[in-house]
């Protein structure tokens, strides 16, 4: 393509709102373009970026037999009412209505979109397993949109779902998607760890994310230096909670939890601290657990709960880490301190727990009949919010070393919670109606784009991996005015077009410099120049990431490209 006749504004400075590398270059070297806050055009090169990791994306899914389809994105709330979501998904959906009043929301996530067309389409076990994806743009109304298409608010992504018979057969599914991941994210060159990741209080085996390793991440992960282990630390912040609140005066006060419902009335009768301003507050349950009660934003099984209290049993490893974490006072900030003179009797103080790790912060979402030990596990992983670095990993293999992360991808077994709420039924070959059993698995395209340039990248630009990069070969013609500059360069374009390359041809009339800058910004893998030496029939070769340079014959150009 001629870069004269493409939509490519490149940019001197840094734009000013730009903090993270990919940001900045994405926008300089003419990538993308931002609209509003959060909200970004893909310009001729960007989508042929993104393009090729769609590409990649879509061949590992057909590979393991999932089928692409195109969900609608404007949604009618009556399905989000009927899986619950409406009420807890909060303000990042995006909602409107239409002129007749009626609401909808732009898609943020299409479970309930698949769910009721999989129900009404799908009825007996012979269909099962079914695995379908869509790439498509999401909406969601974040927060803190910011460093570009690391956290928009709308972005691509790829969401695939299975619709299985059992949970055995989710496990398959879930596998294959796991290895999918890994086989996509091995391809586009990315540096990444699959991590074991929250997924509320459930246990942590349920959920896969998929982290590029970068500084800019907002993850915190913990991983074994010589095994797989990998975690996601949700509350590292309760650490830093914990560190600080030292030297912070204790206030002892015996308590024990009234026979009350909810982790609200737990949390409100004994922690005080969380409303003044606390993260967390840590109880002694007995001298095998500790109780780390937090106050946030959760997300419980997909649903975004504002606010909430949630709680964690952990388990201490030994008497000198209950010690260690019991006798310095952890959240001693509140007017209710902590230490051995605190009592949680254990029972309640666990019912509570399930109450909340699998309800709302609204009466009425409870969950009943929950028998703890049977329904509920200690959160094996839980402890590892109080690891610190060179800890014994936890599989027993190596020491623990923390890095930030990108979260790039996401698997997650849903289990029979939106076929439950939706009625997604099929029949057995007894002939018998059952749940169908669900998973939910997601890549952020247009992220993953921004994850790779935090990775490829140096002091003058980008510089993709070849089969990511818009173009394989960047031919400039440095003086186009010069006949004969222009002749070869023209006919290296076409024979480079014809043999199928993909070539962007720089035959704009701008001084040397600016072509050399702009293409070192595009990150393009090879750049072919045609100067002052086109007359011998000479051209100069070099390779955008080593800096490599030759210098070639006309003729030998093609075979060395190829
Ligand atoms: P995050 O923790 O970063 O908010 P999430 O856990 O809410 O992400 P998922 O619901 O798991 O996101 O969505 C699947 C994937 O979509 C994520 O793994 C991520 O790569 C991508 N994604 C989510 N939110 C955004 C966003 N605001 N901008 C760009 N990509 C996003
Ligand atoms: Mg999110
Ligand atoms: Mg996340
Ligand atoms: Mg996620």
């Amino acid at each position: 393509m001629k870069q004269s006749q493409m939509l490519i504004p490149t940019l001197k400075e840094v734009p000013a709102d730009a903090e993270i590398k990919s940001h900045q270059l994405l926008v300089r070297a003419g990538y993308i373009r931002q609209i509003a806050s959060g909200i970004y055009s893909f310009l001729p090169i960007g989508r042929r970026v993104l393009r090729k990791v769609e590409d990649i994306v879509r061949e590992e899914m057909e590979k393991i037999g999932a089928h692409e389809m195109m969900m609608a994105a404007l949604q009618p709330s009556e399905l989000w009412k009927e899986s619950g979501r409406w009420s807890t998904y909060g303000p990042e959906l995006m909602r409107l209505h239409d002129r007749h009043e009626r609401e909808f929301a732009l898609g943020a996530t299409h479970e309930e979109v698949i769910t009721s067309i999989v129900r009404d389409e799908v009825k007996s076990y012979k269909r099962l397993p079914l695995k379908v994806f869509q790439i498509q743009n999401k909406f969601r109304d974040e927060k803190r949109p910011r460093f570009g298409l690391l956290r928009g608010r709308e972005f691509l992504m790829k969401d695939a779902y299975s619709f299985n018979e059992s949970f055995e057969s989710l496990d398959e599914s879930y596998n294959q998607m796991f290895q999918a991941y890994s086989a996509i994210f091995k391809r586009l060159g990315l540096n990444f760890r699959a991590v074991i990741a929250d997924s509320g209080q459930m246990g942590g085996k349920d959920t896969h994310e998929f982290m590029v390793l970068s500084d800019v991440g907002e993850d915190v992960i913990a991983y074994s230096d010589t095994s797989d282990y990998a975690a996601n630390i949700e509350m590292a912040e309760v650490v830093m909670t914990y560190e600080k609140s030292q030297d912070a005066p204790k206030q002892m006060e015996k308590v024990s939890t009234p026979d009350q419902k909810t982790m609200q009335d737990v949390a409100d009768y004994l922690g005080h601290g969380l409303e003044a301003g606390l993260k967390s507050i840590m109880f002694k349950v007995d001298d095998r657990y500790v109780m780390v009660i937090t106050r946030g934003d959760h997300e419980v099984n997909d649903i975004k709960l504002k606010n909430l209290y949630s709680a964690d049993i952990v388990e201490l490893a030994s008497e000198e880490r209950t010690k260690e974490l019991l006798g310095t006072g952890f959240g001693s900030l509140g007017p209710v301190g902590v230490g051995e003179e605190i009592e949680v009797v254990a029972d309640h103080a666990v019912e509570a727990l399930v109450n909340v790790s699998c309800g709302a912060n609204e009466a009425g979402y409870h969950f009943v009949n929950v028998t703890p030990e049977k329904d509920f596990k200690v959160n094996q992983y839980a402890d590892l919010r109080f690891i610190k670095e060179g800890d014994p990993s936890p599989d027993g293999q190596g020491h623990i070393q923390f890095a930030r992360g990108i979260e790039v991808g996401h698997v997650f077994k849903l289990g029979t919670f939106y076929a439950e709420n939706m009625n997604a039924n099929y029949l057995d070959d007894q002939g018998k109606a059952q749940t169908m059993v669900m998973g939910s698995y997601g890549i952020g395209v247009s992220r993953t784009v921004a994850a790779i340039v935090e990775q490829y990248n140096d002091e003058r630009g980008i510089t993709w991996p070849a089969h990511i990069a818009p173009f394989q070969v960047h031919l400039l013609s440095l003086n186009p005015k010069k006949e004969e500059q222009k002749q070869l360069a023209d006919q290296l374009y076409d024979q480079l077009k014809s043999a199928g390359i993909e070539v962007l041809y720089d035959d704009r009339k701008e001084r040397a410099g600016v072509k050399f800058a702009d293409s070192d910004l595009f990150g393009i893998p090879l750049r072919l120049t045609v100067g002052k030496r086109a007359g011998e029939g000479i051209v100069e070769m070099k390779e955008r990431a080593s800096g490599e340079q030759s210098e070639v014959d006309q003729s030998e150009v093609l075979s060395t490209v190829s």
